[in-house]
């Protein structure tokens, strides 16, 4: 177990679970490499920008409803917050929660507290932000510029702890410490188990949720209650919209479970490991296998398998002739999938059991196991149960690689998860469908409707059309045709 909250940080994904953000391969090969050891990261002569950690970091501490961040760096470390109000804040605002005491302030790091330091204006902005917003706890963002001159941010609890009297908590996102955003994840979650988290006094039955947004397009926080209150339990959902109080209370419930292996890991590992909550390690809850998996193995920890048959056995009763019927029209199509690790993979099952062929998966970094040690589920079900070897690239946001790779696979449809690369594909022909809502296919009630989905971007292609007749990219034709590993070590 690579969790160890005695530790100011969590260790970034590269050193502590033998994460690349580089690879060029197939399914096969990347799973014999990651069982074997032998996997490595490789370099590239050249790349684009990517994303920054503390990006990842602080946006997860900013969905907390009553919270503040206070970022130690310079001000356009802060443009982070950028999408912040509106997002969260019109979350809250759907379900009904207040945001008044949510904060994002900066001290605006200069020149020349490189030399000096600047613990002194951090207190003080910390001291202000408590004063004006009351927030119930306050998270420390640390950046590049706070890491590099070695500030003491776990100085400033002890400090403080008359003059602000709630939590305090260092998050260390210096975006220099990790090429994979993904540490960023880790690095909250580490902040929230040390720092927020209490060890239970009770035991409840809430199972912890932990999801991106838990969007409100289809009511999917409804469908996950409906699931689990047949199961005699109730859901909290974290981080987004949730509260202070709700996170102290995470090592009272009665197990953890997630929509993306990726995000919760360190969080649910950390629990299991610190708290004994016991985490649901299984496949997404993303199409058919991936929900029946998720809901039976939940109901394994709840001992109730009894009830679990008998809501999945009625619900399936309903959707699943209208997914065959949209299914049958999908068969022989080929795809290319674009997204995380831990999405990615899942996906690449849906499609599959949709009988379309997966010619192609990128993910923007991958991570080899788990942090209890264990090759992620979904993949290791790719390993076992795919139709087919399909190459295998992970580049993190690198778009020069992957529209190369997109234009020499020419598959019928590409399935991604960022509006960024979206339109790349578009551009170029290629129908394709984002499923940025975490619950786009959770479910049977999802999955007829990632199927319609697929089967509308397919057939409806005069947007495509029109747009790629009209678009002159930036690639020329001697690169597109060029082996997209050629940037690689
Ligand atoms: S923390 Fe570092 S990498 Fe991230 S925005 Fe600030 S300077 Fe850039």
């Amino acid at each position: 177990m690579t969790i160890n909250l005695r530790n100011n940080e969590a260790a970034v994904r590269e050193s502590r679970l033998g994460s690349i953000t580089a690879y060029s391969g197939t399914l096969q090969d990347l799973g014999n490499q990651s069982c074997n050891g032998c996997l490595s990261e490789k370099s590239r002569c050249f790349s684009q920008a990517s994303n920054c950690n503390s990006m990842c970091a602080l946006n997860q501490a900013a969905r907390i409803n009553d919270v503040a961040i206070v970022h130690h760096g310079p001000s356009g470390c802060a443009a982070t917050a950028m999408d912040v109000p509106n997002t969260w804040g019109l979350l809250a605002e759907t379900l009904g929660k207040s945001r008044e005491n949510f904060a994002w302030t900066c001290t605006d790091m200069k020149e020349s507290d490189t030399v000096f330091g600047a613990i002194d204006d951090l207190k003080e902005a910390i001291i202000e932000t408590y004063n004006r917003y009351k927030p119930k706890a306050i998270f420390i963002g640390a950046s590049c510029v706070s890491g590099v001159i070695g500030e003491d941010l776990e100085s400033v609890i002890d400090d403080l702890k008359n003059e602000v009297p709630i939590p305090i908590a260092p998050i260390h996102c210096e975006g220099f410490k990790s090429q994979i955003w993904a540490s960023g994840f880790d690095a909250t979650f580490h902040a929230i188990l040390k720092y927020i988290v209490k060890p239970p006094k009770t035991k409840s039955n809430k199972v912890n949720v932990i999801n991106f947004a838990g969007g409100t397009t289809w009511d999917s926080r409804g469908d996950v209650k409906r699931l689990l209150n047949a199961l005699g339990v109730e859901p909290t959902f974290f981080l987004a919209s949730s509260t202070v109080e709700e996170l102290k209370k995470m090592s009272e419930a009665i197990a953890t479970i997630s929509t993306c292996s990726t995000l919760s890991s360190y969080i649910g590992n950390g629990l299991e490991k610190q708290y004994g909550v016991p985490y649901i390690r299984s496949l997404q809850p993303h199409g058919v296998v991936g929900y029946e998996d998720w809901a039976r193995k939940l109901a394994q920890v709840l001992n109730k398998e009894k009830k679990v048959e008998t809501f999945l056995s009625k619900e399936k009763e309903f959707y699943q002739p209208k997914i065959d019927a949209v299914v049958e029209k999908l068969k022989g199509k080929r795809a290319m999938i674009a997204m995380g690790p831990g999405f990615g993979v899942n996906y690449a099952r849906i499609l599959q059991s949709f009988g379309m062929t997966v010619e192609h998966l990128s993910v923007w970094h991958f991570d080899k196991q788990n942090d209890d040690g264990q090759l992620p589920s979904a993949f290791a079900y790719q390993l076992e149960y795919s139709d087919n070897n399909f190459t295998f690239s992970v580049n993190d946001l690198q778009n020069f690689e992957y529209l190369n790779i997109l234009n020499n696979v020419l598959p019928d449809i590409l399935i991604t998860r960022h509006a960024g690369t979206t339109v790349w594909s578009s551009k170029i022909g290629i129908p394709a469908l984002n499923v940025f809502d975490e619950y786009t296919s959770f479910g049977y009630k999802g999955t007829l409707r990632f199927a319609q989905g697929i089967l509308f971007a397919i057939t409806n292609r005069s947007f495509t059309d029109n747009l790629a007749k009209r678009v002159r990219l930036p690639y020329k034709q001697w690169w597109l045709k060029q082996p997209a590993d050629t940037f690689l070590d």
